[in-house]
């Protein structure tokens, strides 16, 4: 039997609703392989980046396996526990888990940084089901006494490789030592640098592996660009190229949060609906930034590589590189964000002569060279009619059979 729809996957009904109200027809790539290992008590190490569909690939059986192995959470502990590199992170896998648990009667719960611990104490008193936590503040409330890790049976960590250059890793082996040993554990990270296998290596007990490569997600089917320009040009250019109505919903993505700062105004002194999206702003900033990009009334957002972590927007036409990443990963990271669940998508990016060096790498690492557009005036990097066409659901898929076992596997003892 192949998994061509999400009935295969055996999920209860009241699951399967609210993934026919999001009107998920077909399983992405990611989730039609991970989907049966998670559900059948495996360890999992997923390479795969946003957008890809990951997070429905690891909360869906998540929810499943804590209804279906029923059990109440204890007093300040939880029974699951996902870790992200990102309060915005954060903030998206909780509204998953509300979106595909809102059927069902889970409790879940976020713990981050930025915002007053109060209610999150008070929140984990009676215990959580799901507990999505960026590292530092899980470690400030576990060592007041606040939470509880020894009885959490599932653990997943989302974009390893973040939290890898975030510098959280050291926290998370922390948490890791505090956790049973006895429990499922899931990595997903959408590199594999030295460091995230070592991790694994300790983390993951005989994992299987799935791989999503990012070219067919992301950059393949991206319409890619660059404009050779001086510095001094960027601005104006990015003004020229906002000017089409059809570039609806864009992402620029800057360096610097000064840089991000200095280009919102820019653009604001324009009359475009503009906001920035960076470090430096409060937690409340930041989400409002995110609401009014999400609804349309900010057509364009500026974003530092690290505020736009996890930004899980549709619909989103152009990325922009106002400056290119000093890694080239993130590179792939940002053009992302368009082309989501396999839609197309534009990404555009500038190159003054300091940033040679980073083009090429990045098109080293994709493979190909980035087509590259005159100076003058700007139509080519214009949306194509058959991307919008092709504008739809994920691409079918060569699914893998569901397993149906819901026993865990015995194996791991506590040590
Ligand atoms: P993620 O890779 O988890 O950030 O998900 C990327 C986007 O794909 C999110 O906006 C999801 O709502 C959407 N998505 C996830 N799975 C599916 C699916 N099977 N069908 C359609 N959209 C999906």
């Amino acid at each position: 039997m192949t998994v061509s729809d999400f009935s295969g996957f055996g999920f209860c009904r009241r699951i399967l609703r609210a993934l026919e109200d999001e009107r998920y027809h077909t399983p992405t790539p990611v989730q039609a392989r991970a989907i049966p290992y998670l559900l059948d008590g495996e360890d999992l190490l997923g390479l795969a980046q946003t957008g890809t569909g990951k997070t429905a690939a690891f909360t869906l059986p998540l929810i499943e396996n804590l209804i279906s192995h029923g059990g109440k959470p204890s007093p300040n502990a939880m029974r699951a526990l996902i870790l992200v590199p990102t309060r915005e992170l954060a903030l998206q896998v909780a509204d998953s888990i509300k979106t595909y648990g809102r059927h069902v009667r889970l409790r879940h719960t976020v713990i981050m940084g930025g915002v007053s611990q109060r209610a999150q104490v008070n929140a984990m008193r009676r215990g959580t089901d799901i507990l999505i936590a960026t590292t530092g503040r899980l470690l400030d409330l576990v060592n007041q006494g606040h939470v509880r890790l020894d009885t959490c049976e599932y653990l997943v960590l989302d974009e390893a490789d973040r939290m890898l250059d975030m510098g959280f890793i050291r926290d998370v082996r922390k948490i890791v030592a505090m956790l049973p040993r006895e429990r499922q554990t899931a990595l997903f990270s959408a590199t594999m640098p030295k460091e995230i296998g070592q991790l694994a290596s300790e983390v993951l007990d005989q994992p299987r592996r799935v791989e999503v490569a990012s070219k067919t997600v992301a950059v393949d089917r991206i319409d890619q660009c660059v404009h050779h320009l001086d510095t001094a040009q960027k601005r104006e250019r990015l003004v020229e190229l906002l000017a089409p109505e059809d570039v609806s919903r864009v992402i620029v993505f800057t360096r610097t949060k000064r840089g991000a700062d200095n280009v919102a105004k820019r653009l604001n002194r324009e009359g475009i609906n503009v906001d920035a999206i960076h470090g430096n702003k409060s937690q409340n900033a930041r989400q409002r930034a995110l609401q009014g990009f999400r609804s349309g009334s900010i057509r364009v957002l500026v974003a530092t590589d690290i505020a736009a972590r996890g930004i899980d927007v549709d619909g989103i036409s152009h990325v922009i590189n106002f400056e290119l990443p000093h890694e080239p990963e993130s590179y792939v990271h940002r053009i992302g964000r368009t082309a989501r669940a396999g839609a197309d998508g534009i990404a555009i990016s500038f190159c003054d002569a300091s940033e040679r060096s980073q083009l090429r790498a990045i098109e080293r690492l994709i493979k190909h060279p980035l087509r590259v557009v005159g100076d003058g005036p700007v139509g080519d990097e214009r949306p194509r009619p058959a991307n919008n066409q092709r504008r739809g659901g994920p691409k079918r898929h060569s699914p893998r059979p569901a397993k149906r076992r819901r026993t865990r596997r015995p194996g791991r003892q506590a040590a």
